[in-house]
């Protein structure tokens, strides 16, 4: 709506106003008729001489007269003209002057809800026609009616002019009010529904100003005609609109519109009901209402106070809560005001009492009490405001503040969705709410977290893929807006009432949540939805933020390995360089003695020759891990499996051993299931992986010299365990000691020798022989090394 237009309305508005109030003082000046109460009204055959017959005529006839003017009767009683002769009193008696007050005051009434939702959707035609129906109303019951008090004075005729103009209206503004409430959009033209008013306005604008300007009751019959047409015509348009809105009412599925619906209803039905039904109706049938005007108007009350109820309820017409706050500065001031007239009152009876204190003394003190009420008045009425009209979202608005809050502490997934999950609980129960969140990062979807049945995995993901729609049961909600029905038939198999997207900023996210009945047997409302897409959104946001804060987490973890690997291979280097050149060394040293010959004895000589052999055995096999690693870095290592008796090999091995492990004083036992075991194996791998875990056996054994090697037959396994009873190894250090170059503190201290790569190797090997490696083993009391294979 342009802004000029807006004004405009506004203005004309404002005029209407005035012009009504001036009306509303006019009516003081209503001619009453001046005759004792026990004379039938009905009775009077003339005023001044000119045949009156009815109420109208005689209505008609006052009009024209000022109070305090003599006016002549001629009464007829008991078959008897009698002349009787009066001074015109004012209409509304002492007793009676409340009417026109309470009658402004329900007028003023609506027409501050009218102005109000004019103010907050003036782009929404709906609002547009209830404020001009609002206009007409409230100034069809300020005036009353066009021509009671018409004197000399050109003014007083404004009043009625523009009574004529609205109050035709009314009744069409209304229907064309009630319309907006199908959906289906009932076809009546705005030419039928206007074209009526238009003409009964004109009508009756004509006859009204011709009767009063020249003082005609000829023409003031006609008018009169008019009127009974017209009272037709009010009477049917009013039923009309109570008619579409009652169809409206069972077409409309929503409950919340409903409920809109209803209490219009309601207002037009008890606040227009005795007037038309009472009032206007029995006048068109019988010539005589069942009920005075004057009391049957007082029930238009009903009328602002349903719609009113209706939009702070209900939201008619969208006016959301905004009006919340409205009212409250609303009543703020009113408060303020009564508590600045109440202390200036209060005081000045005090003071002037006791002591002479001026005015103006009294009323700044009267100020300063008024602003110290001011802030805790303005939270209290907020309170009850808030509580009053809107409990569910004053407790919503609490809710998702604190989820808020706390929801921003939660430092993983699991415990927010918990966290969520709880305060759902409190807020909105349900029979049951799932949470599902996929990350999309690998392609295709994966289940993060799915708390809750994921039983129906595919059909929420296919859901959470689809659209960002709210897929929901046309039964389990009140409002159509942001809903998609399309897929009530798997939701109603499926017991899901609601299925609400999580949206994500980043696109490697997704996630949703389902939602069941709510406990209350309630459908959802749209506070309730509004509760769910801010809870859902929080929600979103907090996993964003954990998730970042994780891959910062990882970012740092990824680099301590890294640069932990560097280290280890620095050290790894060293390491080589040292298995290198020790063997090297004494195997330089040791040839050097024999070639000098100086050795002569036989056993000494031989002594030395097994010590080259075992030395450079040493450093084949270390050669040899090497080579190996490599192979396996380059995912190259190949396996050459076969059937063959594992005993011979075990013993194969252990021959190997034997010299050095004699030399060195160690207790070594063989001890090896009784009959052939057969094992598919790649020999070769085999016995290098035996042949590390005996050389660690060896290098980690200290004081206790004792190694065992055993092999034990189960039902579909072979075990190969290396027993010793060297340093152990701390149990913190278990899990790693199969990662190439890391070998624990201890076991560098004990014994330098050693690169960090033979349990990679056999760790290898027995994943390619589909078995695996164990270790038992305790600090300082020796471990058990375990190869398992699987039996053929
Ligand atoms: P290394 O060349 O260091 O022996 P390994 O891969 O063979 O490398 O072993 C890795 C680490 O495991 C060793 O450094 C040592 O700390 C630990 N370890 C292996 N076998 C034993 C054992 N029998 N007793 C104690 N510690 C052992």
């Amino acid at each position: 709506m342009k802004k000029a237009l807006f004004f405009l309305y506004l203005f004309m508005g404002f005029v209407i106003i005035l012009i009504s109030i001036y009306g509303f003082f006019l009516l003081r000046q209503r001619p009453g008729l001046p005759l004792p109460p026990e004379v039938d009204y009905d009775f009077i055959e003339q005023i001044d001489g000119v045949r009156t017959e009815g109420k109208l005529d005689r209505e008609f006839m006052l009009s024209r007269k000022t109070i305090g003017e003599q006016v002549t009767f001629h009464i007829k009683v008991n078959n008897t003209i009698e002349q009787v002769d009066a001074q015109i009193i004012p209409y509304y008696s002492k007793s009676q002057t409340a009417f026109p007050v309470i009658y402004l005051l329900i007028a003023l009434f609506c027409l501050a809800v009218a102005i109000l939702v004019f103010f907050l959707r003036a782009e929404d035609t709906r609002a547009r026609i209830y404020y001009w129906a609002s206009l007409a109303f409230s100034l069809s019951l300020i005036i009353n009616s066009g021509f009671f008090c018409l004197r000399k004075n050109w003014p007083s005729y404004i009043p009625g002019i523009l009574f004529y103009i609205l109050y035709p209206l009314a009744p069409a503004l209304l229907l064309h009010f009630s319309l907006f409430f199908s959906k289906k959009k009932l076809k009546i033209s705005k030419f039928f529904i206007y074209c009526p008013a238009l003409f009964f306005a004109g009508a009756l604008e004509v006859l009204f100003l011709l009767s009063s300007l020249k003082s005609s009751i000829e023409i003031n019959k006609y008018y009169q005609f008019v009127l009974y047409a017209f009272r037709c015509y009010l009477i049917f348009f009013v039923l009309l609109a109570v008619f579409f809105l009652i169809l409206s009412y069972r077409k409309v599925a929503m409950e919340e519109e409903r409920a809109q619906i209803k209490w219009i209803f309601y207002g037009l039905f008890i606040g227009l009901g005795p007037f038309i039904l009472l009032y206007e109706l029995p006048q068109v049938i019988r010539n005589k209402p069942l009920m005075t005007e004057d009391f049957s108007m007082l029930f238009f009350i009903f009328v602002p106070l349903a719609f009113a109820f209706s939009i702070v309820k209900f939201k008619l017409m969208e006016v959301e809560l905004v009006i919340n706050r409205s009212l409250v500065y609303f009543l703020l001031t009113v408060f303020t005001v009564s508590i600045y007239l109440f202390s200036v009152a209060l005081f000045q009876n005090i003071f002037s009492n006791f002591f002479s204190v001026n005015k103006t003394a009294v009323s700044v003190i009267g100020a300063l009490a008024a602003a110290v009420a001011f802030h805790p008045a303005r939270k209290k009425i907020q309170d009850i405001v808030d509580k009053a009209f809107f409990r569910m979202s004053f407790d919503y608005k609490k809710n998702i503040l604190s989820f808020s809050e706390r929801a921003y502490e939660m430092v993983n997934r699991g415990q927010l969705v918990e966290f969520f999950l709880q305060k759902m609980k409190e807020t909105l129960p349900l029979e049951h709410i799932g949470v599902y969140i996929f990350s999309l990062s690998s392609g295709k979807p994966e289940l993060l977290i799915g708390k809750n049945g994921e039983k129906n995995l595919n059909f929420l993901v296919s859901l959470c893929m689809d659209s960002d729609n709210i897929f929901a049961r046309k039964r389990a909600v009140r409002t159509e807006e942001h809903m998609d029905f399309s897929r009530e038939e798997e939701l109603d198999e499926k017991k899901i009432e609601l299925i609400f997207p999580l949206s994500f900023k980043s696109s490697d996210l997704a996630g949703l949540l389902s939602l069941g009945k709510k406990k209350s047997g309630e459908k959802f409302s749209r506070d309730d939805i509004e509760l769910l897409f801010t809870m859902a959104r929080e929600l979103a946001l907090n996993l964003e933020r954990i998730r970042l804060q994780e891959e910062v987490i990882y970012e740092r973890v990824e680099r301590e390995k890294l640069n932990e690997l560097n280290r280890l291979k620095t050290e790894f280097i060293s390491s080589v360089s040292h298995e290198l050149r020790t063997p090297m060394s004494s195997i330089q040293g040791l040839a050097e003695i024999l070639q000098g010959g100086k050795i002569k004895e036989k056993t000494k000589q031989d002594e030395l020759i097994n010590l080259v052999a075992s030395e450079s055995s040493r450093l084949s096999r270390f050669l040899h891990n090497i080579l190996d690693f490599g192979k396996i870095e380059q995912q190259v290592k190949t396996y050459n499996f076969q059937k063959v008796e594992i005993q011979s090999i075990i013993k194969e091995v252990a021959q190997l051993f034997l010299h050095k492990l004699e030399s060195d004083g160690f207790v070594f036992t063989v001890d090896l299931a009784e009959g052939p075991v057969f094992l598919e194996i790649d020999q070769d791998a085999v016995k290098q992986a035996l042949t590390n875990l005996i050389d660690n056996a060896i290098k980690y054994s200290s004081d206790k010299r004792e190694i065992v090697i055993q092999l034990i037959e189960r039902e579909k396994l072979a075990e190969i365990h290396v027993k010793d009873k060297g340093i152990g190894i701390p149990s913190r250090d278990i899990k790693r000691i199969f990662e190439e170059f890391y070998r624990h503190a201890e076991a560098s201290q004990y014994n330098p020798k050693g690169v960090g790569l033979g349990l990679k190797i056999v760790k290898h090997i027995m994943e390619a022989h589909k078995g695996e490696v164990k270790v038992e083993s305790q600090a300082n009391k020796g471990s058990t090394f375990i190869l398992i294979f699987p039996k053929p």
